[in-house]
């Protein structure tokens, strides 16, 4: 049997796709054939124009998704734009950097709610149609701070430790219902996430002495990953975190 990575005439929602990696994600969905709706909070001008340009649809849904508030709402608009949704990735995530002994509760709720809470709960929504039409693929960003603990991040670390969790929950109850749910766990990519990061000479040198690769990630790195887990191709892959890190973890 033909192995396919093709997406033609599949839809998908990408949260976050204004910037960074979820752009990347969303651009090659749509290079792979798929139409894409955009949620999240700033105007992705630049990713629409980029799907329009790959020849498929794009359609923008504004939604802050630092609360579940507008979580049916966003499932709704995907849907009468585009039909249904085949392919859901979350994306969308913001990072608190302060010491332990100071991180205050404010920064804790903030990551642990968008970067968790309205994970699960958009999952959930969009998997009522997903087993309702027999089928989906659900891919979760997650990070290096799934497997390990980082430093002055520790909701961020708590957050995608649960991206890891519930990835696999959620892979248990849906694989009979031929919905696959997996997790992308990018090691270091130069985006806004990690601007302080490259700004800091000595950590910016730390981190890329410790990558086999030897260089920071780039957006496009982490769209090949996702363009797997979207397609049939990955029809038997389900609950499983995939690092694209560029040895990161095998160190
Ligand atoms: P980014 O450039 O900061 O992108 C984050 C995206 O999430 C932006 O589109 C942002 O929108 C959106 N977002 C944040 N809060 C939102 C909210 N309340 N409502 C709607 N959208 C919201 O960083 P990135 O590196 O591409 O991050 C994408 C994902 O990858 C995140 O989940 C991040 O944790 C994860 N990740 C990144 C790295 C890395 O090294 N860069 C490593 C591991 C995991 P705005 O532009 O409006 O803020």
């Amino acid at each position: 049997m033909a192995i396919s990575f093709s997406l033609a005439g599949k839809t998908a929602l990408v949260t976050g796709a204004n910037t960074g990696i979820g752009q990347a994600i969303a651009v090659a969905l749509a290079d792979a054939g798929a139409d894409v709706a955009l949620a999240g909070r700033s105007e992705p001008a630049e990713t629409l124009a980029l799907i329009e340009k790959a020849g498929r649809r794009a359609v923008n849904i504004a939604a802050d998704l630092s609360s579940t508030e507008p979580v049916a709402r966003v499932v709704e608009e995907a849907v009468a734009a585009l039909g249904r949704i085949d392919i859901l990735v979350n994306n969308a995530g913001i990072i608190r950097r302060d010491d332990l002994l100071q991180f205050s509760e404010a920064d804790w709720d903030a990551v642990i709610d968008t970067n968790l809470k309205t994970l699960f709960f958009l999952s959930q929504a969009a998997a009522r149609g997903m087993v309702a039409q027999g089928g989906g693929k659900i891919i979760n960003i997650a990070s290096l701070l799934t497997f390990q603990g980082g430093i002055r991040v520790p909701s961020y670390a708590a957050a995608k430790s649960g991206v890891g969790g519930v990835t696999k929950a959620m892979a248990n109850e849906l694989a009979p219902h031929g919905v696959q749910v997996n997790a992308i766990a990018p090691g270091y990519i130069a985006t806004n996430n990690t601007a302080a990061l490259q700004a800091d000479e000595t950590r910016n040198r730390q981190i890329l002495e410790r990558i086999p690769a030897g260089r920071w990630g780039d957006p496009s790195d982490i769209a090949g990953a996702a363009v797997f887990l979207a397609s049939p191709a990955s029809n038997y892959v389900t609950g499983h975190v995939l690092a694209v890190d560029g040895g990161w973890l095998a160190r």
